[in-house]
């Protein structure tokens, strides 16, 4: 780091998108601020190959975010990202995947814009992008699916509340995040509302990483396998038809 580079980075705050665990799939400008902060936030889901891309000297807060673990409540990290900031720190928030999807990187720059603290969002590969590529499974495969979407299967009160009548229109494909508790009511919903049971879903769990595991199944099977199979988090879903190509198009399983 220049100290031109040191001093342009004192005082501000960069949310900074760590990818899915492996450290080569966190960008070259992450990387970079990375090495430059005095300060690392970070939750459960950033790999510790990326952690140690941070100066040995620098500062880590471990902040949590488990599901039904919330180590420290979301308006405490913000006054934290805030006070350090404010210190003259190099603060670096590193959040798993991307931090605009699904990460609650809004929830924590919109303090930090009305605080008048500088920031940055640095983007990230996110576990939907992670796991389609290294189960083989293309979002997008041209003739296949037109539209991708990305949910939140997260439970609220033990209920699944999305759009069931659009989510079971054919032609798309669908990736659940935080899913699998809710795995036997989306299943049941997709196929009430007009899927075929038989359509393909897979079920990725550590996405990129050495540990990764994948169960393929059907609407109609999946909940029962991964019941039976009992994947530790993160699991990330997809459900379509794409997820056939997979029998071809596995190289990383191989
Ligand atoms: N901001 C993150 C998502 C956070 S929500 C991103 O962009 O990826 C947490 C959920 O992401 C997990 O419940 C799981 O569904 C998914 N996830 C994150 N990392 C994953 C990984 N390496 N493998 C599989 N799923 C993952």
């Amino acid at each position: 780091m220049t100290s031109n580079e040191s001093q342009s980075c004192a005082g501000k705050v960069f949310l900074v998108g760590a990818g899915p665990g492996d450290p080569e799939l966190l960008t070259r400008k992450g990387e970079r601020i990375l090495a430059s902060a005095d300060t690392v936030v970070f939750d459960h889901l950033v790999g510790e190959a990326v952690l140690d891309l941070a100066p040995a000297g620098a500062e880590r807060i471990y902040v949590g975010k488990q599901p039904g673990h919330h180590e420290l409540p979301q308006s405490d990290i913000n006054r934290l990202l805030i006070e350090r900031a404010r210190a003259g720190r190099c603060v670096v928030r590193l959040k798993g995947g991307d931090p605009f999807v699904f990460g609650r990187g809004g929830e924590e720059i919109i303090d930090l814009a009305a605080a008048g603290v500088p920031f940055e969002v640095v983007p990230g590969v996110t576990a939907a992008c992670a796991a389609s590529a290294y189960s083989g499974i293309p979002l997008t495969h041209r003739g296949i699916v037109r539209a991708c979407t990305l949910v939140s299967g997260h439970l609220i009160d033990g209920r699944c509340d999305l759009d069931w009548p659009a989510l079971a229109r054919p032609g798309q494909t669908i990736v659940v995040y935080m899913g699998v508790a809710a795995i036997a009511i989306i299943c049941a919903q997709l196929v009430a509302h007009g899927l075929d049971a038989g359509t393909p879903a897979a079920a990725i769990r550590n996405a990129t990483i050495g540990s990764q595991q994948t169960i393929v199944g059907t609407l109609a099977d999946l909940p029962d396998r991964l019941a039976a199979a009992q994947l530790a988090p993160p699991v990330i879903v997809i459900i379509g038809e794409v997820v056939k190509m997979r029998q071809r198009l596995d190289w990383f399983g191989r």
